[in-house]
C-alpha cells in the first residue's frame, strides 16, 4: 500500500479523452486537486455549486475571441472516476477546438496525463481494484459484444467477490494457527495435520475453480487464430468464405500476420476468430507443391488450432490414413500438439454413407450446399475450449492467471508441510505466500514495475 500512495502525484492532469478525428462531441478531463480553479478560468460565468450537474458555458480564447460552445461537469472528491476532483469539458468534437482546450488547460496549469493516468489515480485511491483497472482496458479495447460483457463484469468486481470467501477461510486458518503457536502451553499443536488439511481444501476449491475459468477467459480476450490447410482443391477457400460469409456485417479485413496467406477475422460466438486460408495464392507445378507445404507450415506455426479440410471423395475411411495422405512430413510434424479438426468436405459428391468413418473426429461439410458449416463453426469453438466459466468470474489475462495459480501452489505447500508434521511456523509461511498472491491478484500488493506495465498499455486520456 505504502507503494501505491508514493506513487500519487498532486498535480492535475489533463488529456482528451476522446478518440483522435472529428466528431459530434470532444470530451477534454481534467483531473486534480486543481481541476475546478482550471475550469474556473476557462469559463468566466459558471457556477460551480452543484457537484455532477451539467453546466453550459462559453469557452473564449485570451483576447475574448468565442471559441465554442461547452457542457462542463464537475465532480467533487472523492465521488469522481479518479477519486480526485474532476472536471469534464464537452466541446463540438472538432480536434483543432480540442487542442486549442488541451493547452489552455495546460496554459492554466495542468500537465498533460499519461497513458492511463487516469485509471491510475483511480486505482491508486482505491476506487477500482487492479483486475477492475484492467477490465476497463478491456472494455475499451473490446472488439465483440460478448468481450464487452466479460469486461464490464470484471469492471463490477467479479474477481474480488469471487476470491472473498477463499480469502476469508485462508484469514481464518491463519488466525488459527498464530493463536495455537501464541498461546500453546506445551508442545501439542492445536489443530491436527488432517483439519489443517481440509481447511486448505476449503481455500483451493473455488481458486480451482476459478483458475479454470482462463482458459475461456484468454479466447475471449484474446480470440483464436485458425490455420485452414489441406491439399490444392480440397475446398478450403470455399470453406474460409462460408466460415466469413455469416458475419460478413461484422468482420473486419486484417493484414495476414504470415505474408502469403489470407487472414480474416470472424466473430464466432463472440470469440474474434483469425481465419488463415494457405490457399491465398496459387501455383503451379512442383514448386508450387513445396511452397504450399511451407505456407501451411507458417500459418499452422502462427495459428493456436489447425482445421485440415479433407476431400472426401478422395480420402479412404480412416482419419489416420487421410492425415497421412493430406499431409506431407514436414507439416505432419508442425501439426503436433496443435488442436485439430477435420472437415470432410464435399459431401455433396460423396457416394453413399455421408456419416464420418468410426474413429474420426471432425465434421462432414459441404461449402458447396452449406452442410456441416454451423456444426463446423461450433466445433471450431469447442475444439479451442470455449466453455463458459462455472466461476461466477472469469480470469482473462496471465497476470491473474499467474497470481491463482502462485496461490494455489502454495496452498499446496502448507499441505505438504502439514502433512510432515513440522512446526505451524512453517506452514504459517506458505499460507501468508497464498495470501500475497491473491493479494497481488486484486492489487493491494502489486510491485511498481507491474502497474508501470498494466497502466501504460492504456492509451492517454483513459
Ligand atoms: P482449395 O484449393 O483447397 O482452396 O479449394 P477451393 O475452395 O478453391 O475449391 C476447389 C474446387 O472445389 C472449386 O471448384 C470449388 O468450387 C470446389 N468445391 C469446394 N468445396 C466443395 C464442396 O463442398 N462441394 C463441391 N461440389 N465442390 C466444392
Amino acid at each position: 500500500m505504502s507503494a501505491a500512495h508514493d506513487l500519487l502525484e498532486e498535480t492535475t492532469i489533463v488529456a482528451i479523452a476522446t478518440p483522435a478525428g472529428r466528431g459530434g462531441i470532444g470530451v477534454v478531463r481534467l483531473s486534480g486537486s486543481n481541476a475546478l480553479a482550471v475550469a474556473q478560468q476557462l469559463f468566466a460565468k459558471i457556477s460551480w455549486a452543484t457537484p455532477r450537474h451539467a453546466v453550459y458555458g462559453i469557452l473564449r480564447d485570451v483576447d475574448g475571441t468565442r471559441i465554442d460552445d461547452a457542457i462542463a461537469t464537475y465532480y467533487k472528491a472523492p465521488q469522481s472516476y479518479t477519486g480526485e476532483d474532476v472536471v469534464e469539458i464537452a466541446t463540438h468534437g472538432s480536434p483543432v477546438v480540442l487542442d486549442w482546450l488541451l493547452r489552455r488547460c495546460v496554459a492554466l496549469g495542468a500537465t498533460p496525463a499519461r497513458a492511463g493516468e487516469f485509471t491510475e489515480r483511480a486505482f491508486l485511491r482505491g476506487r477500482l481494484d487492479l483486475t477492475e483497472a484492467e477490465a476497463v482496458r478491456d472494455l475499451i479495447d473490446a472488439q465483440t459484444l460478448e468481450q464487452a460483457k466479460l469486461a464490464a463484469e470484471q469492471m463490477s468486481g467479479s474477481i474480488a467477490t469471487e476470491i472473498r470467501p477463499a480469502k476469508d477461510a485462508l484469514l481464518v486458518l491463519i488466525a488459527t494457527l498464530e493463536a495455537g503457536i501464541d498461546f500453546a502451553e506445551d508442545d501439542t499443536p492445536t489443530m491436527a495435520a488432517d483439519e489443517i488439511v481440509a481447511s486448505v481444501r476449503d481455500v483451493q476449491q473455488p481458486l480451482q475453480t476459478l483458475l479454470a475459468s482462463f482458459t475461456h477467459g484468454r479466447l475471449m480476450r484474446e480470440g483464436l487464430q485458425l490455420a485452414i490447410v489441406g491439399k490444392p482443391n480440397a475446398g478450403k477457400s470455399s470453406l474460409f468464405n462460408r466460415l466469413v460469409e455469416q458475419e460478413r456485417a461484422i468482420v473486419t479485413a486484417s493484414p495476414g500476420t504470415t505474408r502469403d496467406v489470407i487472414a480474416e477475422r470472424v466473430n464466432l460466438n463472440g470469440i474474434p476468430v483469425e481465419l488463415l486460408d494457405t490457399a491465398g495464392i496459387r501455383e503451379t507445378a512442383d514448386e508450387a507443391e513445396r511452397m504450399g507445404v511451407e505456407r501451411s507450415r507458417r500459418a499452422i506455426a502462427d495459428a493456436d488450432a489447425v482445421l485440415l479440410v479433407v476431400d472426401a471423395t478422395e480420402a479412404s475411411d480412416s482419419q489416420a490414413d487421410a492425415l497421412e495422405a493430406y499431409l506431407e512430413a514436414p507439416l505432419a510434424e508442425a501439426l503436433q500438439n496443435r488442436p485439430l479438426l477435420i472437415a470432410w468436405n464435399k459431401a455433396d459428391l460423396r457416394q453413399g454413407s455421408k456419416s464420418l468413418p468410426a474413429n474420426t473426429k471432425g465434421v462432414v461439410t459441404s461449402a458447396a450446399t452449406g452442410e456441416g458449416i454451423a456444426e463446423l463453426r461450433g466445433e471450431i469453438l469447442r475444439m479451442a475450449g470455449s466453455q463458459p466459466s462455472a466461476a461466477g468470474a472469469t480470469l482473462t489475462n496471465l497476470r491473474q492467471r499467474d497470481a491463482v495459480q502462485s496461490a494455489l501452489e502454495a496452498l499446496e505447500r502448507a499441505v505438504a508441510a502439514a502433512r510432515t508434521g513440522i512446526p505451524h511456523e512453517m506452514v504459517l509461511l506458505d499460507l501468508y505466500e497464498c495470501l500475497r498472491a491473491l493479494d497481488s491478484l486484486t492489487g493491494q500488493t502489486t510491485a511498481d514495475d507491474v502497474l508501470n506495465r498494466i497502466f501504460s498499455s492504456f492509451c492517454i486520456g483513459k
